[in-house]
């Protein structure tokens, strides 16, 4: 089968010029793996245990260091022996060359928020299967699945080509499962009620977890443990005391505690004070404006997206609360991730439809981008972490989907974020976002670390859109092409 230029063995000179300056063989770029690839078996270091050597790309390996010209990344199985100049790591004998003249290499990229089953639109199989390729084809070597069915996808992704799944448990107070709330008309007429959410999720095939008033929050700890999920993510109607219980909880058995920015009715400073490791959505900063007896009968997701839409704006991105917030999260080290281009990628489906019967206002979405790209600027000026989620839906054509190069050029152009600055966002500091053995093991190329990497084509700390130009990914020292990874997925 014909291969892009792209992907054809290197020029011959080069090869020999590998080959007399390191005495070793040369590995021929093309050929990449060829078998099945169970990823869970790669990641537990299955894979082949020789030596491999990327030799001559440009490194930029996620520590915070200067980019390392002609570099050399020695491999051994599944792990990294040895990043830097060549005079740091010489290629050992016997070890296979890449030759990666010209090209760029980073940490392999890790999404911190996906959700990727979907039992009713694409099923767990073949749909599924094709959405982890197209991730690892876009250098998407680790994502977190922020709740769907952790037991179902770690299942379901044993044994299919797939970034190393990370998944986390949802929970959520008795209102998202019992509640039902009418869906208005811009007249403020009832145009349907929703069924409650966890109903609707149930359908997808998720299992969120209820907690109320009375609940042990260590036996939820426990049930999200057995189904292999690695943290907890709030979802709704849990109230200030409820989120420090489950953090206490999580946090003695060793589980990060993320949830939604504004939990409804603990608000973001609540969730922080709380020991929460991390919020999502930055539109949720909205909560902030609103006192606590007002938040506490704004519960409910059409509650949420009316108060949001209410006070949202350009101008409240920066009132007093807000910035309290931000730096309340600065100071206790708690993420936010903003999801920006799944609000832009909401705000252009409404404008190319006008559904009648959306699932969230359109007021919602509009506000929740200007409010939310303003707050972000605060939070980086006030250095809060920032992790690179994308909110990445496994429904709907891939290019309607937002994207972590997406979300990655927002940072950039709209944040004003470094290219260098946003792709930690997405590598070194995702890793620890994610935390565990994640926060230990990805995320930065070094000594120890999983040989999880990818190939540019293009200087992504020119343009971060080089991220595009992926040649190859690593996964677990396993070498894969996009082209290959794509062609093997369709039908
Ligand atoms: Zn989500």
């Amino acid at each position: 089968m014909r291969e892009p230029a792209s992907s054809r063995t290197p020029s011959l000179p080069l090869n020999r010029h590998l080959r007399r300056r390191f005495g070793a063989s040369v590995l021929v770029a093309t050929s990449a793996w060829t078998g099945p690839l169970v990823s869970a078996g790669w990641a537990q270091g299955a894979a082949d245990s020789s030596l491999v050597a990327i030799e001559g790309a440009t490194l930029w390996d996620g520590t915070g260091n200067e980019p390392i010209p002609s570099a050399s990344v020695v491999i051994d199985g599944d792990r990294v022996l040895c990043a830097g100049t060549v005079r740091l790591c010489p290629v050992p004998p016997g070890a296979r060359v890449i030759d990666a003249v010209g090209r760029w290499l980073l940490p392999g990229l890790i999404d911190t928020h996906v959700h990727l089953l979907f039992r009713d639109q694409r099923g767990g199989g073949r749909g599924m299967e094709a959405d982890l390729r197209d991730l690892l084809a876009r250098g998407v070597t680790a994502v977190r699945d922020m709740g769907t069915d952790p037991r179902t996808l770690l299942d379901l992704t044993r044994s299919i080509p797939s970034p190393r799944i990370y998944p986390m448990q949802l929970v959520a107070g008795p209102r998202f499962f019992y509640g039902r709330e009418a869906v208005h008309n811009s007249d403020g007429s009832v145009t349907a009620y929703r069924l409650p959410p966890a109903q609707v999720m149930r359908l997808l095939g998720w299992t969120p977890i209820l907690y109320q008033r009375g609940d042990r929050p260590d036996s939820v700890v426990a049930q999200a443990k057995a189904a292999g999920a690695i943290g907890l993510k709030l979802y709704a109607d849990l109230t200030a005391g409820q989120v420090r219980e489950l953090v206490q909880a999580a946090h003695q058995a060793g589980l990060p505690v993320w949830g939604h920015a504004w939990v409804q009715p603990a608000s973001v400073m609540e969730q922080a004070q709380a020991g929460q490791d991390g919020v999502v959505h930055v539109a949720g900063l909205a909560g902030e404006l609103y006192p606590p007896s007002a938040r506490d009968t704004l519960r409910g997701a059409t509650a949420l997206f009316e108060a949001t839409a209410a006070v949202a704006t350009r101008e409240s991105a920066h009132d007093p609360r807000v910035l309290a917030a931000l730096d309340t999260l600065a100071r206790r080290g708690t993420f936010l991730e903003p999801t920006l281009d799944a609000t832009v990628h909401r705000v252009a489906h409404y404008e190319a439809t006008h559904p009648r019967h959306a699932t969230e206002s359109e007021a919602y979405v509009k506000a929740a981008s200007e409010f939310g790209v303003e707050v972000t600027r605060e939070a980086v000026r006030r250095r809060v972490r920032i992790t690179a989620g994308t909110d990445y839906v496994a429904y709907g054509p891939s290019d309607e989907r937002a994207s972590l190069v997406g979300e990655l050029a927002l940072l950039v152009d709209s944040i004003g974020l470094t290219p260098a600055a946003a792709l930690r966002a997405a590598t070194a500091d995702a890793a620890v976002a994610i935390g565990g053995d994640a926060a230990l093991t990805l995320g930065i190329v070094a000594r120890g670390r999983r040989a999880d990497l990818v190939l540019l084509r293009a200087n992504p700390l020119a343009d971060i859109r080089a991220l595009r130009e992926v040649e190859w990914v690593m996964l677990g020292g396993q070498l894969l092409r996009p082209d290959q990874l794509r062609r093997e997925a369709s039908p």
